[in-house]
């Protein structure tokens, strides 16, 4: 029935009755009777890709393509063994790498619940906030700047708004809305000027509207558009590394023809055996569990950031917190708890007051400073106060005993001190009902509201106090009222101006009023916001690791100063400097400016990217924070944005690329903290697989110039790769912390992956395993052992030098007897599984038949493990000439 209504063209009282509501939305009984019988208001997610297309895809690599082709030549050159291991070993490899994306995948539709979007529903008298998801038919939601549509609405009223409906039309341009009037059946839906459509952005103003359609009913579910839009993409370490990997494909298929030719020139190899050693060769070069433990390293990293209140909205943003430079954070929030409390009241005509109480909780009073408070000062603070409730988009009320509120901190906290007078927002409002309103934008810095008072429309405003200063008649001395604010303000206190006038005689209650003229004002009130607890000492640890810190604000330069030198960001006035101070530089000069400044003052958000990109240009690399919809394009322009979940508009979470669940600044730094020891375990993983690999390489390599015979079998090299290694390279993804990587700089974002001490390290470590290794094979194959034993002995070194270097792998600088084997029991089970698995496979008939394998003797045993031992002493070595270079050009 619903759905054939045409909304835009019927008129509201009709919109009221075929929904079956009121003005004043639904019951919370009825709510919930329409949930079950309409459905949730959401779209069908994107589903889950069923398993076998996750399986598929572990084979879309041109690593897999070359060792396929190995396996089906081998199968045609009649080693069907090869070929099967070959196979069975890729199938395997699928299977695990197609679990890990498959947990990866369910965690991240996991996190996405997490960042959902609310709506502001009436219900009854009450204005409530619920998830999206409930939004039935029926209800009246309201709806103000930075917010997403979470319904089809037919709009009831609104103030100035303004919506962004790219999503539906295209058009990029906000349009503004005309709720009040009736459009004809057949107007396009751009035309439809009464409607708001579900996943369009308000990014002005304020507005109520009915909901005529939920879910896959409204417009964008017809489309079957997703809003939440896919955060698609792949990682650029991923990018990276694949890229990587490809040019290893390539490589070795040249080195492998390279071989195969001067193989034939030398005459020493049959043409079977040639073959084999190419393959052996790609096998060795490929570093086929690489995807895996990445993908575990990202996946664990995520989970760790979850827990500590960081949620990874793109992967991006994991290995990117490791190199970040500079935060450029909000104040109000982020580094305040956003408990604003009126601390003080100052009345134009000079008298004091001081307020107590603490927080949003309406107890405390109100006491006067100076001696001759009389009746008339008194009337001139219920004045002042009255402004403050009527002008005042919060709610502040009592029920079950407890305080409950709703809004914009700012305005609580004046309905908080209002009530300390006895005045409350319900009645003050029921006596003067509101005309029209000029709602609060950040970009703005004041806000009016229009009321009826005894037979004429008042005005009363409330902002920062050089804007509302500007606004007010002549007769006032300026540069005094100032002065009184600014004094205010080097405490630490928010303050706000309060003023009151006459609006014209021909303010218009349907269009947007003109910024109000010759206001007469009626004081000031000061504000504090506590400092979040941990703040200072994020602040410190930011300091210490290299981190900077800016404070960017919208605030006075002053209360942003006072709050600067608590937090130890800021000393002095040199270091503030405010939006109009910025406006007219050039991004040269502003590059220059950045050096010094700490603190950004009255910064609007086109300074806020200013800023972004000016610090981007100097070469730093940007955390930034934002929780407003004028935030969006600093976010966006930022290396890595921050949105604020609590506060946060869905805007500002859906330019960002982390979202941080208590809205605090000592998350963020958590975050960096986590996203280092992500970057390092990933680094960890690749040292262990390509330095291993390229000992292999050493090992064939030597061999073929020394015309000695096959080192090992293809599914040898396959099986330590990818078994007794892959055990080992995943578990060293779940390493814990070092303890010390906040003692450290960050890293130089272009820095790649294998910097001088991991091409160094790897040239250690590979050149003692592969000479080592082929040095037992040829003692062995020149004193008469078969060349099946020789083999056996080898890969039996090369599992034992694996599981001794693991150790190694634990840190790249510090030593491995400094790191208890305790400390990550994982990396232990890791290791001693993979150990127990090789004996199977020595042990096992059926494995020793696949693998060629064999038990061997005690003297066998003791030599191998301690020749193998040795690759302990010389990373210790390495490590320890490091350390030394290290301190000394430190
Ligand atoms: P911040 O960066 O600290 O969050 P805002 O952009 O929220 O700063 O606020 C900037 C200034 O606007 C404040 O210093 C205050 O003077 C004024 N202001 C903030 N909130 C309101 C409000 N709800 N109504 C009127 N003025 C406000
Ligand atoms: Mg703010």
């Amino acid at each position: 029935m619903i759905r054939t209504v045409k909304w835009h063209a019927v008129d509201l009282d009709q919109v009221l009755q075929h929904l079956s509501t009121t003005q004043n939305g639904l019951s919370a009984d009825e709510a919930a009777e329409r949930l079950t019988q309409y459905g949730e208001n959401a779209l069908p997610e994107q589903p889950m890709p069923a398993w076998w297309q996750i399986l598929l895809r572990q084979f879309y690599s041109p690593l897999i393509y070359i060792l396929l082709i190995a396996a089906v030549i081998s199968a045609f050159t009649g080693d069907l063994r090869d070929a099967g291991f070959i196979v069975g070993v890729l199938i395997l490899n699928s299977v695990v790498g197609g679990y890990q994306e498959w947990k990866a995948e369910k965690s991240s539709q996991a996190l996405r619940k997490l960042l959902r979007i609310h709506a502001s529903v009436q219900r009854g008298e009450e204005v409530k906030e619920i998830p999206a998801e409930q939004v039935v038919p029926g209800d009246v939601v309201w709806l103000e700047s930075g917010n997403r549509v979470p319904a089809d609405l037919r709009l009831v009223w609104d103030r100035g708004l303004k919506i962004d409906e790219s999503l539906l039309t295209g058009e990029s341009l906000p349009v503004s809305k005309n709720p009040a009037h009736v459009f004809a059946a057949d107007a396009a839906q751009a035309d439809q000027a009464n409607m708001a459509f579900a996943g369009s952005i308000i990014t002005h103003g304020r507005a109520k509207g009915i909901v005529v359609a939920t879910g896959t009913s409204t417009a964008v579910g017809q489309l079957a558009l997703d809003v939440s839009q896919a955060t698609g993409g792949k990682p650029p370490l991923l990018e990276r590394m694949e890229r990587f990997t490809n040019a290893i494909a390539i490589a070795t298929l040249a080195t492998a023809a390279v071989i195969g030719v001067v193989g034939v020139m030398l005459g020493r190899y049959a043409p079977t055996e040639l073959f084999l050693f190419t393959v052996v060769l790609a096998v060795a070069a490929i570093p086929e569990g690489l995807p895996v433990a990445m993908t575990v390293a990202l996946a664990i990293a995520t989970t760790r950031m979850a827990r500590r209140g960081v949620i990874v909205r793109r992967l991006t943003a994991v290995e990117g917190l490791g190199s970040c430079t500079l935060i450029a954070t909000d104040k109000t929030g982020t580094l305040t708890v956003n408990e604003l409390t009126v601390r003080e009241a100052r009345l134009a005509t000079g008298e004091q007051f001081s307020v107590t109480g603490e927080g949003f909780i309406p107890r405390g009073k109100v006491v006067p400073q100076s001696p001759d408070y009389d009746a008339t000062t008194s009337a001139l603070l219920h004045g002042l106060v009255q402004s403050a409730v009527l002008c005042n988009e919060a709610d502040l009320y009592q029920r079950d005993g407890g305080w409950h509120w709703r809004g914009d901190a700012v305005d609580v906290a004046l309905l908080a001190f209002a009530h300390k007078l006895g005045v409350t927002g319900s009645a003050t409002l029921a006596k003067y009902p509101q005309v029209n309103e000029i709602p609060y934008e950040s970009e703005r810095q004041y806000a009016a509201s229009f009321n009826q008072i005894d037979g004429e429309v008042r005005i009363f405003a409330k902002g920062a106090p050089e804007r509302v200063l500007r606004m007010c008649g002549a007769e006032w001395d300026r540069t005094e009222l100032e002065e009184t604010a600014r004094e205010m303000a080097a405490r630490g206190l928010r303050v706000l101006a309060i003023a009151a006038g006459t609006a014209p005689a021909d303010l218009d209650p349907t269009s947007a009023p003109a910024e109000p003229r010759d206001l007469t004002l009626l004081g000031f009130v000061g504000m504090l916001d506590p400092l979040r607890p941990g703040v200072r000492e994020a602040v410190e640890t930011c300091h210490r690791c290299g981190v900077d810190v800016s404070m960017v604000t919208g605030d006075h330069s002053v209360t942003a100063l006072a709050i600067a030198r608590d937090l130890g960001l800021a000393q002095n006035e040199d270091q503030v400097m405010t939006g109009p101070e910025l406006a007219d530089r050039s991004p040269e000069e502003l590059v220059e400016i950045l050096r010094d400044i700490r603190v950004f003052a009255r910064v609007g958000p086109r300074q806020k990217l200013q800023i972004v990109q000016a610090a981007q240009q100097s070469g730093q690399f940007v955390a930034v924070t934002g929780d407003g919809v004028n935030d969006a394009p600093a976010l966006r322009a930022a290396n890595i944005g921050v949105a604020m979940g609590r506060s946060g508009t869905d805007v500002a979470r859906e330019a960002s690329e982390l979202v941080i669940s208590d809205d605090n600044f000592a998350t963020i730094v958590a975050g960096i903290e986590e996203g280092r020891v992500a970057y390092e375990n990933i680094r960890k993983v690749i040292y262990l697989l390509i330095s291993t690999g390229a000992a292999e390489l050493v090992v064939m390599g030597m061999a073929v110039l020394t015309g000695m015979p096959l080192p090992l079998l293809p599914v040898q090299v396959l099986w330590m790769n990818l078994i007794t290694n892959g055990i080992q390279d995943v578990a060293l993804a779940f390493e814990p912390s070092e303890g010390d990587v906040l003692d450290r700089k960050p890293r130089p974002p272009k820095e790649p992956i294998f910097d001088r001490l991991m091409i160094q390290r790897t040239i250690v470590a590979a050149g003692l395993m592969g000479v080592i290794g082929f040095g037992t094979f040829y003692w062995m194959i020149s004193n008469g052992h078969s060349e099946k034993e020789a083999r056996n002995i080898l890969l039996l070194m090369m599992v034992l030098f694996e599981n001794f270097h693991i150790g190694n792998c634990r840190s790249e600088t510090k030593s491995a007897f400094s790191l208890s084997p305790f400390r990550s029991p994982i990396l232990l089970a890791g290791a001693i599984g993979a150990f127990l698995v090789h004996l199977a496979a020595m042990y096992i008939p059926f494995m020793q038949r696949l693998l060629d394998t064999s038990p061997v003797s005690l003297t066998a045993w003791v030599a191998v493990t301690l020749l193998s031992l040795t690759i302990v002493p010389v990373i210790e070595i390495d490590k320890w000439f490091w350390r030394r270079r290290v301190t000394r050009q430190g």
